[in-house]
């Protein structure tokens, strides 16, 4: 009976460990390039295109694989080509288990400055490989409720009335806010072509196109009374003390996104914006979003989640950690007609993660990952 209890724990133990067993194993970076086709020409300000350029990742270990992906719009500067040539670098033959990210990624970080996109591209196949030796989605590693998400935005481009029109009709009973892209002489029309078809908050994105303070702060204040509750970088980025007047002054929160890239630009913003927007493709992935997420909170800043366009790999990694934010914008997946991720899905409006374990996503078709 003594023999029995005391053998129980040992048992157990064995029985439900998801450590890896096979201490031999190594991890195999492999990778694909992939062209995202657009559902609708995208126009922000300054830019338009059909399509964006995406690489995305695998790490096998041990009988797993964990998935990822780099999203590479022109104004990041990094392209397919570019984050190959990054990949070839990376050896992880020298690290034993996946599930030490903060060792791993430090590596990463140290093989070149930039290329911020192809290190979130190994950091998400990580996190995807890890949770899955763990046995668990990341959304619970956190101590997050899935559920407890903010709305997903849903991205509106620069376009004449009659395309804002129909493209607003057709968020119409799927989402409950919509995002606004300004910053050109049109703000006004836009916003009063959506306001043509529906009463739903709206968000705004200036991507840094308002050049004058005061003029910035009018236009806040007749936005506000449209029913737009936050604006997303109304100047150019650096110009941080015209931006801390006008968030002195705004009526609406003021959301950094151009002016924030990683970790060590947080602090420096105190101050300066109401909140910060993080990206995976600008911070190198979930390990330091986590932070920067955490690091705003501290500061007594607001967060929101953003993305790039990207397939459901990116954005379930991102649905991963939102939970608790003050604003989502995750609707990268929903504007691309060749999805190959099955993943975190638009559900009342919110985009909720899977409970399958890592980043919570199975390819829906093949994809062939190689080292060349
Ligand atoms: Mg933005």
């Amino acid at each position: 009976m003594a023999a029995a209890t005391l053998a129980l724990p040992s048992l157990s133990i064995n029985a439900t460990s998801k450590q890896p067993m096979n201490r031999t194993a190594k991890m195999k970076l492999s990778w694909t390039p992939y062209d995202l086709e657009l559902k609708h020409t995208f126009t922000i300000s300054g830019f338009s295109r059909n399509t964006t350029p995406v690489v995305l990742t695998r790490i096998e270990y041990d009988g797993l694989a964990g998935y990822g992906e780099a999203s590479l719009p022109p104004y990041l500067g990094e392209s397919q080509a570019s984050v190959i040539e990054f990949l070839k670098k990376i050896d992880l033959s020298g690290f034993t288990d996946p599930t030490h990210l903060e060792e791993i990624m430090t590596y990463v970080d140290g093989i070149a400055i930039h290329n911020t996109a192809a290190k979130a591209a190994v950091d998400i196949a990580l996190h995807d490989l890890a949770g899955k030796m763990i046995g668990a989605p990341w959304y619970r590693m956190y101590g997050l409720d899935k559920q407890d998400v903010p709305d997903t935005t849903f991205t509106i481009g620069i376009d004449s009335d009659e395309v804002v029109r129909e493209k607003t009709r057709e968020a119409l009973g799927r989402f409950n806010i919509l995002k606004v892209k300004v910053g050109g002489p049109d703000d006004k029309r836009m916003i009063e072509a959506i306001r043509s078809v529906t009463d739903l908050p709206l968000s705004v994105d200036a991507n840094q196109g308002w050049k004058d303070r005061r003029q910035a702060l009018d236009m806040i204040f007749w936005l506000k009374e449209k029913g737009v509750v936050m604006v997303e970088q109304p100047m150019p980025k650096m110009e941080l003390d015209h931006i801390a007047w006008l968030t002195g002054e705004s009526p609406l929160p003021i959301f950094a996104d151009e002016s924030v890239q990683r970790l060590t630009d947080v602090e420096r913003l105190k101050g300066v914006f109401s909140g910060i927007n993080v990206k995976l493709m600008k911070c190198t992935g979930m390990l330091e979003a986590w932070k920067m997420r955490n690091l705003a909170r501290a500061l007594g800043m607001k967060v929101m989640m953003g993305c790039m366009t990207e397939t459901s790999c990116a954005i379930s990694a991102a649905s991963q950690l939102c939970a608790g934010m003050d604003f989502a914008d995750l609707d990268g997946a929903l504007l691309i007609g060749n999805d190959c991720f099955d993943g975190a899905k638009l559900e009342n409006g919110k985009i909720i993660a899977t409970d399958l374990p890592g980043i919570g996503v199975i390819p829906n078709r093949e994809l062939h990952f190689a080292r060349d």
